[in-house]
């Protein structure tokens, strides 16, 4: 059993609401009890002033919420290095808070949020745009990626350095949809990060090799009549820039591995030193291109599914770490971009509310990872990529109080219409994932309870981001 209930005496209670800016620490204390942290043993955890205050059995605090969190996993808050959140310019699709309300359910404490909005994430102006909604809906914190080219035209730098310098403190910079397919602008880019410590992120596809492509290339594409994408587009982009980042000795970020090719390759360049690091989506792990014989434009992504052999060995790599960590590419669609042919459909599922579902049940029930290894791979190496502070931290007194209650021995049925994202078109609709997330916490403030977004969460104090 798990549950919330009220032990204050009503009197002196301060809620989210109440919290003062700036000192984080106002919001009422939590005491979890009975919770297993990345599935060890049960230990009590007392959250307040935004840290985790204390740890031990048997404790009890005057005033607190409690939360019985009895055979539920604590995990740090889980980070993102991969959102698309459409605003500015795609409001029907979805929003910084509808976006952030999906994060949180799906126990995200921190998203990158893509820069391939409308207008651009390529000036400080648009980067600190995003930077203050997310912050104005108090539920994840929000980091922009900055676009590496002005308009994701690929033709001239944009501003990175204002971009980094601005009040957003960007250092992810992707124009991610796009491959920056120019090797000179991908140097030069690699290049510029370097002085504040930034990283690429390269959306890895060859356009002429990938015109009108519509699925995985392979005999299944030529036997459904599509267009084929072939594995080839996307390990030539690796290769090229694990190479030229080793020749500059910057931080490359491969989004999206798909393919076993990718895989070698990564591995390789790893072992020569590159300062590489790479990620792959819930949905290449656990889905196939056989899917898309269904014609069901739900299954159209962007690397697109790829075969048996693709997934058991991007399994593999993220097990073995060549693969450092899994990101949603999270791409909500409005029906009428998504409710039509295979070849019109555009491309993309949403992955928030089913990522750490995907993630028990491909790795953890596998026996590929324990949920130390998940907590790696989804909050502490992403943190460390994105150079976002106070997240993927250990679950420890002193430390930041940003964390996620799963609970693994939970089953459930991925209804589309009963998620928080405004996005019709998630890849699992119809699944029965195992895993829950009961509860959220930012900074010791519950922004997700019982399942349920908290009361009052949103609009709530989020200073101290980072
Ligand atoms: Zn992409």
């Amino acid at each position: 059993m798990t549950g919330t209930h009220d032990t204050s005496t009503g009197t002196g209670v301060r809620t989210g609401r109440g919290t003062t800016p700036g000192d984080g620490g106002s919001t009422r204390p939590v005491l979890v009890r009975g919770v297993r942290p990345l599935g060890g043993d049960a230990t009590d955890l007392l959250l307040a002033d935004g840290i985790v205050a204390e740890t031990g059995r048997g404790m009890t605090a005057d005033g607190a919420l409690v939360v019985d969190a009895d055979g539920l996993v604590a995990l740090p808050g889980l980070v993102d290095l991969h959102t698309h959140l459409r605003e500015p310019g795609r409001e029907d699709a979805e929003t910084v808070e509808s976006g952030s309300r999906a994060a949180a359910l799906g126990g995200f404490t921190a998203v990158h949020a893509m820069a391939n909005t409308d207008p651009v994430a390529d000036t400080a102006g648009v980067v600190e745009q995003v930077w203050r909604m997310g912050r104005r809906t108090g539920l994840v914190d929000v980091r922009p990626v900055g676009a590496v080219t002005v308009g994701l035209r690929g033709e001239q730098l944009a501003e990175l350095g204002a971009m980094a310098d601005s009040a957003a403190a960007v250092r992810v910079f992707s124009d991610d949809g796009l491959c920056v397919s120019d090797a000179v602008l991908m140097r030069r880019a690699l290049e510029y990060v370097k002085a504040f410590d930034g990283v690429v992120a390269q959306h890895s596809q060859e356009p002429r090799l990938t015109e009108a492509a519509q699925m995985h290339e392979g005999e299944l594409s030529a036997v459904l009549g599509l267009r084929g994408w072939p594995a080839a587009a996307e390990e030539a982009i690796i290769a090229r820039d694990v190479l030229i980042a080793g020749h500059v000795d910057s931080h490359l970020h491969v989004c999206h591995v798909s393919t076993a090719g990718s895989v070698e390759i990564i591995r390789w360049a790893k072992s020569r030193g590159v300062r590489v690091t790479a990620e792959v989506t819930p949905h290449h792990l656990l889905l196939t291109h056989e899917e898309v014989a269904s014609f069901d434009p739900v299954f159209k992504v962007n690397p697109p599914l790829r075969t048996p052999e693709d997934v058991a060995a991007v399994r593999e790599a993220l097990a073995d770490g060549t693969i450092d960590v899994v990101a949603t590419d999270h791409a909500p669609h409005p029906a009428e971009d998504k409710d039509c042919e295979w070849d019109a459909a555009a491309a993309g599922t949403t992955g928030l509310e089913t990522a750490l579902s995907v993630v028990q049940q491909v790795m953890v029930e596998t026996g590929l990872l324990d949920w130390a290894g998940v907590a790696e791979r989804m909050s502490v190496r992403p943190a460390g990529i994105g150079r976002v502070a106070g997240h993927g931290r250990p679950i420890a007194a002193g430390e930041p109080a940003n964390l996620v209650l799963v609970d693994p021995a939970a089953r459930w049925r991925v209804d589309p219409g009963a998620l928080a994202t405004w996005g019709c078109n998630t890849a699992f609709q119809g699944s029965t994932l195992p895993g829950r997330v009961v509860a959220t916490f930012l900074r010791g403030r519950p922004t997700v309870l019982d399942g349920e977004l908290a009361e009052d969460a949103v609009g709530a104090d989020t200073a101290r981001s980072w």
